[in-house]
């Protein structure tokens, strides 16, 4: 067995030998028999998070009115959470309280999909009501029970199964398609951070283009807050080569081919982390100088390898260009360069006040740039005797 589940049998036996039932649940047994790699493991229980807290000495309350308790054992966390069913849903988002229950038969039923409806006992027998062995081998995505009334109770799952398309490549079973078709509008009912959490997940999925087309089929794409909820942004994305690019990358090509000035304002309404706007805001202004002209060797020293990879990827990308070997060209441009960031410099701001006896002031930044422009042109060599000359000669302001 995969040592994620090994690590955590000590966990599922003590609980067991406390008189309850404990198993392995969802994306764990999901991606096990999918021979994925799993990142973490989920446990299922009878026993209440009460009686979970008396078993095991350390624990942490990470979720405890969903039935969520991260219990502490050998220097891990596993996440135990108590069976439970969810009735009264409201406005078709996920219910404000649950009823913790005893039968892993019913915590089973309102799982989403059947493949992720599937319980593992720590000998690796499956408990599988609802076949999602089958939907597996078969990779199909349907929902556990009638699909119309899953989508109303949590209409999160609508986005949820496309993100399994993108992740797993799975084709959604006809049922569950057509609800999805038909009840997606419900997804105005949902927060933009939970449906940004998924798109983040679709769009670093192997089969995004397959994912993206079912969003347009379905009309998904038009309940997106903006840049992806334009069929004719999708298309053109789906028409270029983008396997290779990442997530990020994504946001920055669409904000790129959207064509507005308002791309701060865009990213917002995805609710995207304000760093990450940042980042992609950085990448974009480049990106348009780098669709003015061809680098200079001193440009891309400015830009740093990460956003340079990323912006030349995107370019290219967007032209339609083979992007394979890019990462390993700029790589190269860079092992080339003299230095590679300010921290290479042989010398610092305190070197030049001394060298110049003046007061402090933004002129520091000014020389400071001329003597990295200088180095990276190799007009000077990076050693202190030669810059200090070079600064002395005829650079000051
Ligand atoms: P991932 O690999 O992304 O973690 P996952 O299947 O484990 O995928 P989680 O969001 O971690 O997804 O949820 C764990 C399990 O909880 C799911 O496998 C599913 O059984 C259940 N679940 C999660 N979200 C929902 C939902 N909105 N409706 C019904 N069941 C859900
Ligand atoms: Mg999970």
């Amino acid at each position: 067995m995969n040592k994620m589940f090994l690590a955590a049998t000590p966990v599922l036996e003590k609980i067991e030998k406390a008189g309850f039932e404990a198993y392995f649940v969802g994306g764990a047994v999901r991606d096990h028999l999918l021979n994925r790699d799993i990142h973490d493991v989920d446990i299922a229980t009878s026993a209440t998070p009460e009686e979970i807290k008396k078993i095991f000495s350390s624990t942490v309350d990470v979720g405890i009115e969903h039935g969520t308790i991260l219990v502490l054992f050998n220097g891990q966390g596993f996440e135990v959470t108590t069976f439970r069913s969810e009735s009264d849903y409201e406005d078709f988002r996920r219910p404000q309280s649950v009823t913790f229950i005893r039968s892993l038969h019913e915590d089973l039923r309102r799982r989403d999909f059947t493949m992720n409806a599937i319980a593992m006992d720590r000998a690796g027998n499956l408990i599988d009501p609802y076949n999602g062995k089958m939907a597996i081998d078969n990779k199909i995505i349907e929902t556990v029970g009638e699909a119309a009334e899953r989508f109303k109770e949590d209409a999160l799952r609508v986005m949820r199964a496309i993100r399994f398309v993108s992740q797993l490549g799975f084709s959604l079973e006809q049922k569950t398609e057509r609800e999805m078709a038909n009840l997606s509008y419900l997804l105005k009912h949902i927060s933009v951070e939970r449906i940004t959490a998924e798109m983040t997940k679709l769009l670093n999925g192997t089969y995004r283009e397959k994912a993206l087309k079912i969003a347009i089929e379905t009309n998904i794409y038009s309940f997106w807050p903006t840049l992806f909820n334009d069929k004719s942004i999708i298309k053109s994305i789906l028409s270029l080569p983008i396997k290779p690019l990442n997530e990020i990358e994504l946001w920055i090509l669409t904000v790129y081919l959207t064509d507005e000035t308002n791309s701060n304002e865009l990213l917002r309404k995805w609710k995207l982390p304000s760093k990450k706007i940042q980042f992609i805001l950085r990448s974009l202004s480049l990106l348009q100088r780098r669709k003015d002209h061809e680098w200079t060797k001193y440009e891309y020293y400015r830009a740093g390898i990460e956003i340079s990879t990323i912006v030349e990827r995107t370019y290219q990308a967007s032209r339609n260009k083979d992007i394979s070997e890019i990462e390993s060209n700029i790589h190269n441009i860079f092992k080339q360069l003299p230095i590679t960031s300010r921290e290479d410099l042989t010398i610092s701001g305190k070197d030049i006040l001394k060298w110049c006896e003046k007061p402090a002031g933004p002129w520091v930044r000014v020389i400071m740039e001329g003597i990295e422009e200088a180095i990276i042109n190799n007009e000077i060599y990076n050693e202190a005797a030669e810059i200090k000359r070079w600064v002395k000669s005829c650079h000051l302001p």
